[in-house]
């Protein structure tokens, strides 16, 4: 039987991987420019970081990790997320000892057993961005502000911000249980999954996609009415210094992040070319992270962008592919020596050079040449090259020019532009 990927794993192919070469470029210029470094972390952890980072009433955790023991009985997990393994490499690495202050990206896949569809899979990929060690809000609207500058870069239209905030520790508990016991008069109404959130963890079923449950939150209460001066004051601040910025924003109360440590300001970044998996990115301030996982009390905010959500939204008429260059078509042993010659030559110039390897018809290597879509064909005649020329064929006006080969790379490289 032919072996295939496994279902929600995908292969991303030569044709689409210019994309994602752009969009990788494009956050490390733009996030190292706002004064971030990269940062890899490892797609395997001991299990904990996660159930207790993220926390063991939410979904990521509940039912989307895989968790396998290895041969020595360690509970270990495939990265769900990112945010947890850079707070835990930020303490073990003590990176506050030079700077308190770490601005830090991360690129790479996560891992979680959700249902696939499109936009959804089992491996994706995230491109993260956390600040640790501040808590001011200025640091909430600079990364919304590298967020929407980023998205802009890439080519992203219709983009809409949301925020919300959701408290802190001290004021989200008075939330938490108005918000149970009001949906707890409408439980009947609630999915099955939101039945049992009702006991674990209520905020979510704000998130929750069913019908029922969306009409049943209609009314709920508010975060924002039960939050305390000091979330309040932080909020404010957030909302003016991106005003201060420019962005527009929409309040959206109903926005809660689906994991646990989110504290105080969130945001999400939707887009309407997409249909309900419409989330391009999530992020939020998370000031109990730390505490959960190592002790220290270190602030946190940050956001990840999913990267085939992404992807799928760059504007269509861009061209990602990088088409070779030149074709050479030999014909004849001695033209052939010469195309070897000089084709590892271009190579070495970093000029994306092809040439036959079966040695066919002049016909045939000019249609492979148009289904590679090169931009020029050099033909290397017999008759033409004692004669010391060959031909140079414009692939895209079709001009074709007599050529001399002495000092050929040199002539090349006056008439073709290699980008
Ligand atoms: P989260 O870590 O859940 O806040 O997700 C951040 C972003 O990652 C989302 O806005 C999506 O763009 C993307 N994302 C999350 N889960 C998936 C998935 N299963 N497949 C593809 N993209 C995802």
């Amino acid at each position: 039987m032919e072996i295939k990927a496994i279902r929600g794993f995908n292969d991303i192919l030569p044709n689409e991987i210019g994309k994602w070469q752009f969009v990788e470029e494009s956050a490390r210029e733009v996030f190292e420019g706002f004064g971030f470094s990269e940062i890899r972390i490892p797609i395997i952890e001991r299990t904990e970081l996660f159930s207790r980072g993220i926390g063991e009433a939410t979904d990521i955790v509940e039912k989307e990790m895989y968790t396998f023991t290895d041969r020595s009985g360690n509970s270990l997990t495939l990265r769900p997320e990112a945010t947890a393994s850079m707070a835990r490499a930020y303490l073990e690495h003590q990176i506050y000892s030079f700077d308190p202050v770490a601005k830090l990206y991360c690129i790479g896949p996560m891992f979680r057993y959700e249902r696939p569809q499109k936009g959804r899979y089992r491996q994706f990929y995230q491109i993260d961005a956390e600040v640790f060690g501040v808590e001011n809000p200025m640091v909430d609207a600079e990364v919304i502000i590298m967020l929407i500058h980023f998205l802009k870069r890439v080519g992203l239209e219709k983009l809409e911000l949301q925020i919300n905030t959701l408290g802190c520790r001290d004021c989200r508990p008075r939330y938490r249980e108005e918000l149970r016991k009001f949906l707890a008069t409408k439980s009947f109404q609630l999915c099955e999954d939101c039945q049992r959130r009702l006991q674990t963890n209520p905020l979510r079923i704000l998130d929750c996609k069913v019908e029922s449950c969306q009409e049943a939150i209609a009314d709920a209460p508010k975060v924002i009415d039960f939050i305390d001066g000091e979330c309040q004051k932080h909020f404010d601040k957030v909302k003016a210094y991106l005003e201060m910025a420019g962005l527009s924003y929409i309040l959206n109360p109903r926005m809660v992040r689906g994991l646990d440590y989110y504290t105080r300001t969130a945001f999400e970044v939707v887009s309407y070319q997409l249909g309900s998996q419409n989330a391009v990115t999530g992020g939020g301030r998370y000031d109990n992270l730390f505490q959960e996982i190592g002790g220290l009390d270190v602030p946190g905010i940050g956001f990840a962008i999913g990267m085939e959500r992404l992807i799928s939204l760059l504007p269509k008429e861009k061209e990602f592919i990088r088409y070779p260059h030149l074709f050479i078509a030999a014909l004849g042993e001695e033209a052939y020596r010469e195309a070897y010659r000089l084709v590892n030559q271009l190579h070495l110039e970093g000029i994306r050079a092809e040439l036959d390897y079966e040695a066919k018809s002049l016909k045939s290597q000019m249609r492979r040449a148009d289904k590679l879509k090169v931009q020029y064909v050099l033909i290397l005649g017999e008759e033409e090259m004692k004669r010391g020329k060959a031909a140079l064929r414009n692939m895209t006006d079709k001009f074709q020019e007599e050529i001399l080969i002495n000092n050929l790379l040199e002539t090349l490289k006056s008439k073709i532009v290699f980008d």
